[in-house]
């Protein structure tokens, strides 16, 4: 018997031929991803069910030194669940069990494949006062996925982005160890992650490279009784720095975020989103008045307009949870999208407009925005590229395009947020010696056969 029959034997032994995969039409969809990276090659696809088999998988990957690349619903564009090195995808979808939900500590258990329209349609029928933070991303992804990568949701202006509502985690350290973070690692309640030394930072932001994550703790936040939408429009791109400002002066806005794209005409200018909500009506119509009275400070209501009719379709997308942002998406009907997120300052954002703007031009596509702003301290600012799939030519130019925009973030002195292995190299060559050095120690020590998504982060 050959190695390859020999290993997929023993993955078969672990968790049964139904959810093992060797045969090429399946692992096909595992070689690739919905962005615009080309494809790699997988060996095999397992999706376990249990914490035991994760850890017998990942012994038998310590012992064959095969990779692991740990999968939620893979749909972060920049290919991070396509192995680098070949080896087994570990798909988590069928770890899918809300285990509890405490309602008076505000928080959810979840197991790992949990997917974001799970957990919203949970929560809807059971706990209706409450939400959890949830990305403008198709609803199969899944909460463990999301928070594992700094990701950000419709609350996240309001409360911080998706990690920093992670209270703690069970995780099948490289070595086949099980290792609880957060509060459950001496109590049953999952209901914070300090005071303790800060472990989840070992998790978050490593795109699968140290260890899986098989539960977590999500916080839940209150879900407001009326919600809304006020939209105001400018051409005058300096101003955004100010506005973002002064709109996060005060702490009323559920989410912000900044809108444009080059066509329709009409959707070619800076458009400020703000969504309040109240568990009262007189709450979101005060929220409302104060919010419009924040624009009427910019000479009386005249340099940056209220929109006063928002479109049926618009207003719908604004207040959809999560938007189905992916036909939006689309411009080209060739199916293929995919943005790089800077991280920026705020300070940064006119001039990242701008050049964003030139270098969408320079490869012949009309730009098109969605950017987050992230507490009042820094703003997700989307860079997008939609392509024909079809086109391989097409793709390429988004690859150069998601290169040069990555360059402008650094730049700019902002981060690639979830970087394709380009954005990533670019980053730890830009990265302070020591800290990189930090980051291969503490690889090292937790997973010392480099079994963990091989590639990602250098290797
Ligand atoms: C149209 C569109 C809009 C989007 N809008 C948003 C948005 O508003 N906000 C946002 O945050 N994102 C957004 N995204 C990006 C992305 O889809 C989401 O962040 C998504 O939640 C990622 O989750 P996932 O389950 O797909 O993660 P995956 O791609 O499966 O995994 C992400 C990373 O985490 C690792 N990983 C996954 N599960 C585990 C585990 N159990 N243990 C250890 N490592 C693991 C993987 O190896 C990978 O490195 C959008 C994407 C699309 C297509």
């Amino acid at each position: 018997m050959g190695e390859k029959d020999r290993i997929y034997k023993s993955l078969v032994d672990i968790i049964g031929k139904d959810f093992v995969s060797n045969r090429q039409e399946e692992l096909y969809i595992y070689s690739r991803d919905p962005g615009a990276s080309k494809s790699r090659s997988v060996d095999y696809v397992v999706m376990p069910k249990t914490v035991k088999e994760v850890q017998r998988i990942v012994k038998l990957a310590n012992e064959e030194k095969i990779p692991i690349t740990p999968m939620g619903g893979g749909f972060t564009l920049s290919a991070l669940v396509v192995p680098v090195h070949g080896g087994i995808v570990l798909d988590m979808k069928r770890m899918d069990k809300i285990i509890e939900v405490n309602e008076k500590s505000r928080y959810a258990l979840i197991e790992a494949g949990v997917s974001e329209g799970a957990l919203l349609v949970y929560l809807e029928k059971n706990y209706p006062d409450l939400q959890h933070s949830v990305p403008e991303a198709p609803p199969t992804v899944t909460v463990v996925g999301n928070a594992l990568i700094h990701g950000h949701g419709h609350i996240s202006p309001r409360y911080g982005i998706n990690s920093e509502m992670v209270n703690g985690m069970e995780v099948v350290l490289p070595t086949g160890e099980i290792c609880k973070i957060g509060s459950s690692s001496l109590s049953p309640y999952w209901f914070t992650r300090g005071p303790l030394p800060d472990l989840p930072g070992l998790f978050l932001g490593w795109f699968g490279t140290t260890g899986i994550v098989t539960k977590l703790s999500i916080k839940l936040f209150p879900k407001a009784k009326y919600r809304d939408a006020l939209a105001f429009s400018t051409d005058n791109i300096d101003l955004i720095s100010n506005v973002i400002f002064k709109v996060t002066q005060i702490d009323l806005a559920e989410d912000f975020f900044l809108i444009a794209q080059e066509k329709p005409d009409w959707m070619n200018h800076v458009f400020f989103i703000i969504i309040v909500s109240g568990e009262f009506e007189e709450e979101l119509e005060l929220k409302k008045e104060l919010y419009k009275k924040i624009f009427q400070k910019y000479k009386g209501g005249k340099e940056i307009k209220l929109v006063e009719e928002i479109h049926p379709a618009l207003r719908k997308r604004f207040l959809d949870v999560p938007p189905f942002a992916a036909v939006a998406a689309d411009f080209r009907k060739g199916g293929g999208f995919e943005y790089t997120g800077a991280i920026l300052p705020i300070d940064k954002v006119p001039e990242a407009w701008r050049r964003g703007i030139e270098i969408a031009h320079n490869y012949g596509m009309t730009y098109s925005y969605v950017h987050q702003i992230l507490g009042g301290h820094s703003i997700m600012f989307g860079f997008n590229y939609s392509f024909n799939r079809a086109d391989e030519e097409d793709a390429e130019r988004v690859r150069s395009a998601i290169d040069d925009s990555n360059k402008v973030t650094l730049d700019l002195g902002g981060m690639v947020w979830k970087a394709e292995l380009g954005g990533q190299k670019l980053m730890l060559e830009k990265m302070d010696p020591n800290t990189l050095d930090l980051i291969k120690r503490i690889k090292k020590l937790l997973d010392p056969n480099g079994i963990m998504n091989p590639g990602n982060w250098g290797d």
